[in-house]
């Protein structure tokens, strides 16, 4: 990570130096690396194969998955989502899920920082509103393959991303922010954090900005280790952490609406993309199994078939409810793109975010169910380490899949969602 740092290319009155410029900057021979489909695709599997020789060393020794992150980086996947005009192959949500899926296969750590890094990248995409720091962030990340790291949960706070206790403090053109944050995965090898705090020191808990905070500016002052259950190579430890730069760095808009357009969505459906990756891994591992059961006897029908029928078929319920929440997520991102989120009635955006949260409480739930039905197929074969047929490092993984934003907070909040809107009239979907 020795990249020239972002102020280089941004002086201090916000103008962008010819480097960092769009037009000038993202010759697409230079930045534009991967190619449309099928070229991403052949990209992630090349990066998940590399991400899959370490799994094991990664979960064991709960380390950063190095190896995988140097792959994506050589790949440029990690400029997936960024658009063309800032030099990146500008895939759609739908292929970064795809993407999210592919590594989760490999190595869920891998695969969920990834997840977690895009949801960052299509933050500022969507919500810096073209403004020229945001902009040259944006081709900065392209050039030097970013990673950006997310700071929104707090201390006496928990997963309640809609309130913070800390607050910017504006001086001129400078900020400050000082946030005690439980838990930021990776939040060491990454090249930026984004933070959310209260706008002012007066400003109300759920008055919220999303402040982009660049490693050169900012220090971690570790405050825990991450010894976890399960997604290991994540490195979700806690930190002091205290970041400057110039206000501008601030998301001009307000985190409720960046959270609600963005956020949200993004997070649900790529999170949900990464579990539906595991479970895919589990049951190919189950149907190996199974087949080498049937082999050794031929004639006979292994006797966890019925088992496997049935974890095949609620990993395709998961594939098919993922597809259309990708799909639903992707066209609400393009109304963000066109601005005409305003023109939206509220109902259907009422119902939006109550089908984002149903995706993400359901795919984590079921993820769990598929994979426990995977260790009755296998056996022992599947609750010892290192066996082909392992699935304890599934299983430990996708514990957090309920927890990261507890599926109960998320519930309360559909359950409000529900009542606010009215029935459908009979008939009518
Ligand atoms: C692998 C992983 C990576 C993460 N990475 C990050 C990161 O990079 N950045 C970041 O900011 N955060 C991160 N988080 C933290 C995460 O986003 C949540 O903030 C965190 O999981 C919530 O923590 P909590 O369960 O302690 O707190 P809370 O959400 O406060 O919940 C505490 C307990 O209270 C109960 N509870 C709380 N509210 C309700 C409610 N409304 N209804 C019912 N019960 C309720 C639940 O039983 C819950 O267990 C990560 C978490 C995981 C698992």
């Amino acid at each position: 990570m020795n990249a020239p740092l972002l102020h280089d290319a941004v002086a201090r009155d916000g103008s962008v130096a010819p480097a960092a410029d769009a037009s000038a900057a993202h010759a697409p021979a230079a930045l534009a690396a991967v190619d449309p489909e099928p070229g991403w695709r052949a990209a992630a599997q090349r990066a998940a194969a590399i991400a899959a020789q370490y799994a094991d060393s990664v979960d064991r020794e709960a380390r950063f998955p190095t190896e995988a992150f140097d792959a994506l980086r050589r790949e440029r996947l990690l400029s997936a989502l960024v658009p063309a005009e800032y030099g990146g192959p500008g895939l759609t949500l739908v292929e970064v899920g795809a993407i999210c899926e592919t590594l989760a296969q490999a190595c869920a750590s891998t695969a969920m920082v990834y997840a977690m890094h895009q949801i960052q990248v299509a933050c500022i995409e969507k919500h810096g509103n073209g403004a020229a720091w945001h902009r040259a962030l944006l081709g900065q990340l392209v050039e030097h393959q970013w990673l950006l790291a997310s700071a929104t949960s707090e201390e006496n706070i928990g997963g309640s991303m809609r309130t913070s206790a800390c607050a910017v403090e504006i001086d001129g053109a400078a900020f400050r922010i000082e946030k005690l944050a439980p838990t930021i995965s990776y939040g060491a090898y990454s090249d930026g954090i984004l933070v959310t705090a209260r706008r002012t020191a007066e400003s109300t808990a759920a008055d919220q900005v999303l402040i982009v905070a660049l490693k050169a500016d900012t220090q971690l002052e570790k405050r825990g280790s991450w010894d976890s259950m399960g997604m290991r190579g994540t490195c979700s430890e806690g930190f002091r952490l205290v970041a400057t730069g110039l206000a501008e760095q601030i998301l001009p808009t307000p985190f409720a609406e960046i959270a609600d357009q963005t956020m949200l969505p993004v997070s649900h459906t790529l999170w949900a993309s990464v579990w539906t990756g595991i479970a895919s891994d589990a049951v190919n591992r189950a149907s190996s199994f199974f087949r080498a059961q049937a082999r050794s006897k031929p004639g006979t029908m292994p006797p966890a078939g019925p088992r496997l029928a049935q974890a095949v078929g609620m990993l395709h319920m998961m594939q098919a409810r993922l597809s259309v929440g990708l799909e639903a997520a992707q066209v609400a991102q393009q109304a963000v793109d066109g601005a005409c989120q305003a023109d939206t009635p509220l109902s259907a955006m009422l119902g939006f975010a109550s089908d984002m949260n149903t995706l993400k409480t359901s795919i984590s739930t079921t993820a769990l169910q598929v994979v426990q039905e995977v260790l009755m197929v296998v056996g022992m074969a599947g609750y010892k380490n290192g066996t082909e047929y392992s699935v304890g490092r599934h299983l430990r993984d996708l514990y957090s899949a309920p927890l990261m934003i507890n599926n109960d907070r998320i519930a309360q909040n559909t359950a409000s969602l529900l009542l606010a809107q009215r029935p459908a009239a009979p008939g009518r979907a």
